[in-house]
């Protein structure tokens, strides 16, 4: 008997496991696939450390958070700041002087003020006569409110559809949010007064959180907790909340994505970690070239290209989609959660929300200390 079954060894996962194990609570932490660490898991590949469920940058603005990381591992001094490839043009981003003064050839911002402003009019004038005096209704809207007709068509609409497998039309605005939009050259792509990679991978820390827990791996949480039913006082559960509950409602929709692992005898491959293909008519979304998260030395390369897939049960969803038919079933589920004492739900999958690192290790940290 533990105090906890931890499904799932992601970040939620291992950063509650952590702390629970701190208090002297006993933790049995369970993973379906064979390694810890969910998608944050880095392996090294000849040399290079290479994050294998797609690149992860560590930025936050909460002290706490990242004074909490720094504890299991140092962080380097990467910023990012991709590339957008559109065809044979090169932009850089965010949206941001530098792309403004490629774009339009503008250099002062009043300048790249004034031609989004004439694009948004006309924009607002083509049908989307609520564009920039109405809440944006979806993501198309939203873009165009933000950057006007040419930088939409050329770096968000293409990589969004691709990206997601929908129409912008049919997106929700706050996606295109994420994305820091400046009026000045530069090109960090985060707004977060901290940022980095950590030196040695994410593994590492993972494996130092859950240095105090027991950890079972090839171990399926379903399958599992029906020959184990009493094995815990308490399940954290950080797997997808439908399939928690069997898909009662129906499946949640999720993006999934497939990644091809390249490895070249030269030195410098892309001359960037992350380059965005912003073009629809290129399968992929992004090019990561791991070796530049560290500022590698090797003489060789590992290059992984990222392609968005569409989910379906059997395969790992990454992004839950949150637009109102999504929302409103997961609500269903989350009522059905707020039934269930026995059981805390965390991390993107349990809470089918579009998380970054920083907010689930705040939510971990939350929910452990109302629990404990
Ligand atoms: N996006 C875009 N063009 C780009 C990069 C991002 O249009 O070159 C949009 C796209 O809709 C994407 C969203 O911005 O889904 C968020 O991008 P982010 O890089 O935050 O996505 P993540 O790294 O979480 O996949």
């Amino acid at each position: 008997m533990y105090d906890y079954l931890i499904a799932g060894a992601g970040l939620f996962g291992a950063v509650f496991a952590h702390e629970a194990a701190a208090r002297g609570k006993t933790c049995l932490v369970i993973d379906k696939r064979p390694h810890i660490a969910g998608n944050i898991y880095t392996e090294t590949i000849n040399g290079v450390i290479v994050h294998k469920y797609g690149a992860h940058i560590f930025h936050t603005n909460d002290k706490t958070v990242w004074d909490y990381i720094n504890r299991f591992a140092e962080f380097n001094n990467y910023i990012n700041s991709p590339i957008a490839r559109y065809k044979d043009e090169l932009y850089n981003l965010p949206f941001n002087m530098n792309t403004f003064n490629k774009m339009w050839g503008v250099k002062t911002p009043a300048e790249a003020m004034a031609v989004i402003e004439k694009q948004r009019a006309e924009a607002g004038g083509a049908g989307g006569g609520a564009i920039g005096v109405t809440e944006p209704k979806n993501l198309e809207e939203q873009a165009l409110f933000l950057v006007g007709r040419d930088i939409y068509e050329k770096l968000i609409k293409g990589y969004t559809e691709k990206q997601w497998g929908m129409e912008c039309t049919e997106l929700p605005a706050f996606i295109i949010k994420r994305l820091p939009l400046r009026f000045i050259y530069d090109n960090n792509y985060f707004n977060d007064r901290y940022q980095g990679v950590p030196v040695g991978g994410y593994t590492r820390i993972v494996e130092k959180l859950l240095s105090d827990s027991e950890v079972k791996l090839n171990t399926d949480y379903v399958d599992f907790s029906k020959k184990n039913e009493r094995i815990a006082e308490k399940i954290v559960y950080t797997g997808a909340i439908d399939e928690f509950f069997g898909y009662c409602h129906g499946a949640l929709e999720y993006r999934s994505l497939r990644f091809e692992t390249e490895e070249f005898a030269e030195e410098n491959h892309q001359g960037a970690a992350v380059v965005n293909y912003t073009d629809r008519s290129v399968p992929y979304t992004r090019v990561i070239e791991h070796k530049h998260f560290e500022f590698g030395g090797q003489p060789n390369t590992v290059v992984t290209r990222e392609y968005p897939v569409a989910w379906k049960k059997g395969l790992e969803p990454y992004y839950p989609v949150n637009n109102e038919k999504n929302n409103a079933l997961y609500l269903k589920y989350k009522e059905m959660a707020d039934k269930r004492p026995d059981v805390i739900f965390g991390g993107r999958l349990g809470r089918y929300r579009y998380y970054d690192m920083d907010t689930v290790i705040a939510k971990a940290l939350d929910v452990e200390k109302s629990e404990l």
